[in-house]
Order: C-alpha cells, then structure tokens, then sequence
C-alpha cells in the first residue's frame, strides 16, 4: 500500500504516469516484502524481506526527464562463505532516465551511462522496484565478518 497518494498515480491502478510524476516532482512510496517479487524471490533465503520504496520525478544532470528509485530495507541472503542466511543491508538511489520511445530509448542508451527506461504508457511502480533489486544484491554475498559473531 502507497503511503501516500500522488497525483500522478491513476486511481485505482497501481501505475502511473512518468511524464506527469516528473513534471510535478511527484513522489510514490510504499513498502513491500520481497519475497513476493516473483524474480528477487530467486535470490533470498527464507525470511523477512522487508523493503521501503520511493520514486520521485526528477531531471538528471543535464535535465533531461529522470525517476530517482529509492529503496531501503533488508534482504536474506545466502553467505557464499558460511552458507548461512546473511541479512544484507540495502539503502540506495538510483537515476533511471525515461523514454517516450524505442527511437529515444535507442539514443539514451548511446548517451548515457544511466539505465533508461520505455515509458509508452503507465508504468508499474512495482516492476520497477523489482528491476532495481535484481540489479542491486549482489553476487556472491557474504557476512562482512564471516562466520558472524553472535
Ligand atoms: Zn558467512
């Protein structure tokens, strides 16, 4: 459940526009459990995996139409050392540029070291969030201190 409902968000949809959120500056939040995300499900071992999201309507750099994603939270992840469940920390924000277009999708990909995203319609806050995740956990976890002090 989005904490709070921003104007861009069409109701009762989840989706929303991009172009709209980021001529507003918009923001959307909600918090949700990993686990339920079908391809971040995958890559954790059995326990909580609570996330808090937040994507808000931004320009990058040079201004062109951004969404900052961020996500904050705690995964369970296997320790490819110990093999045990290492509860990795996650706090961060990534810039994702926004096409209208396969054309401009192209062109932002040859431009910009940024991941570009279509929007030729509503996006999917979710999917978004979950594209994020897969990109962020990392490879070959493991307990900064390995086997952990109890
Ligand atoms: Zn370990």
């Amino acid at each position: 459940m989005p904490m709070e409902r921003a104007p861009a968000a069409a109701p009762g949809s989840g989706k929303f526009d991009a172009a709209r959120l980021i001529r507003d500056h918009g923001t959307l939040e909600g918090h949700l459990d990993a686990g339920a995300l079908p391809r971040v499900a995958d890559l954790l071992m059995d326990g909580e995996a609570p996330i808090d999201w937040r994507i808000t309507g931004t320009s990058d750099a040079v201004g062109r139409p951004a969404l900052a994603i961020d996500l904050a939270g705690e995964l369970p992840l296997e320790c490819q050392r110990c093999l045990g469940v290492y509860r990795w920390p996650l706090s961060q924000r990534t810039e994702v540029l926004v096409a209208r277009d396969d054309t401009e999708m192209a062109r932002l990909d040859n431009d910009s070291e940024l991941e570009v995203v279509l929007a030729t319609g509503p996006l999917e806050p979710i999917e978004l969030v979950e594209d994020e995740l897969v990109l962020a956990i990392p490879f070959a976890p493991r307990h900064p201190e390995c086997p952990p002090q109890a």
